[in-house]
């Protein structure tokens, strides 16, 4: 059976992999970065009980840390899935069938089923789409202040155990606290590259639940995989389109003209108290 190509060790790539291995279907991980540990992952993510929580079948765990999840996901997966340092430039349909994925140190392989889980900036999503990232017109500016409680008591007080929201005009200050022959080839994309959302707290977890969207899809077509890919992507842009228009609503809840009024409205405090 030919491997299905996985390009991106993001969440997305991952948990296609696994949902795969767990079926006993064959994935190699190609991953730009040069090993596991080569960048800081980021914070807490809240996993939700719609899409992230279905992703890892895992009631009950709200919250993640970025690493913590990537690395659970990483031992889940036979050694050798994941091939570290393999930055693909660009990729290519073959006359014939199959993609020929290229590399920046120059070398190729030839995929059958090719996914891009590369995010935002994906080499693979150019194959079957001209859409690029645009700005949305929020600019975020990213800062962590470490050992709050002792070193920025004041700081840690306002923030609290949870999450805070102070906006003021044209600007908000938020914080959160941490813890072949004729070969027929297919590609499909999933997280940031299918669907790039403007910030909202919901793009891991549509990454990880694409992944596991699309690896249980194609184990449930066995020897056809264009209808596991189809089934999964007629699901995906759907479910897509109404995430999005929930991502413009929610920016305008929580950074728009209206603000503070609509940003209290989301609070299950203040719903109680009206
Ligand atoms: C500051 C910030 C905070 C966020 N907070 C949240 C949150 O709280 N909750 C939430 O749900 N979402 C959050 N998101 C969104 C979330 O990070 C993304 O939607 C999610 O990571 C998408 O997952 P992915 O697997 O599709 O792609 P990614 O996580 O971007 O993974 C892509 C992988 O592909 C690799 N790659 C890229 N290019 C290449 C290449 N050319 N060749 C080989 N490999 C390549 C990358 O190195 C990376 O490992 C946040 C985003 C940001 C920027």
């Amino acid at each position: 059976m030919h491997p299905v190509t996985i390009i991106g060790a993001g969440l997305g790539g991952l948990t296609l992999a696994r949902v795969l291995h767990l079926n006993g279907m064959p994935a190699v991980v190609y991953e730009a970065e040069a090993s596991p540990t080569a960048r800081a992952q980021g914070g807490m993510l809240d996993i939700h009980d719609y899409n992230g929580q279905l992703a890892l079948d895992a009631d009950g765990r709200p919250e993640a840390l970025r690493a913590d999840l990537r690395r659970m996901l990483l031992d889940a997966l036979p050694a050798g899935t994941v091939r570290w340092g393999c930055k693909v430039s660009g990729a290519r349909a073959l006359i014939g069938g199959g993609h020929e994925v290229a590399f920046a140190d120059g070398s190729s392989v030839t995929a059958r089923v090719l996914v891009g889980a590369d995010g935002a900036w994906s080499r693979i999503r150019p194959l079957v789409s001209k859409a690029i990232p645009e700005y949305v017109g929020t600019s975020f500016v990213e800062t962590y202040l470490f050992d709050a409680d002792s070193r920025h008591p004041a700081a840690a007080k306002a923030v609290g155990g949870g999450s805070m929201f102070a906006p003021a005009g044209d600007r908000a200050l938020t914080a959160h606290r941490e813890r072949g022959d004729t070969l027929h080839a297919y590609i499909s994309l999933i997280g940031d590259a299918a669907h790039l959302l403007a910030p909202n707290g919901e793009g891991a977890n549509w990454a990880l639940y694409d992944g596991a969207e699309l690896g249980k899809s194609l184990a449930a077509h066995p020897g056809r995989l264009e209808s596991g890919l189809d089934a999964y992507e007629q699901d995906m842009f759907a479910r897509m389109s109404r995430a999005d228009a929930e991502t413009a609503k929610h920016l305008e809840e929580t950074f728009g003209d209206t603000i503070p009024d609509s940003l209290l409205a989301l609070m299950p405090e203040h719903q109680q108290g009206h």
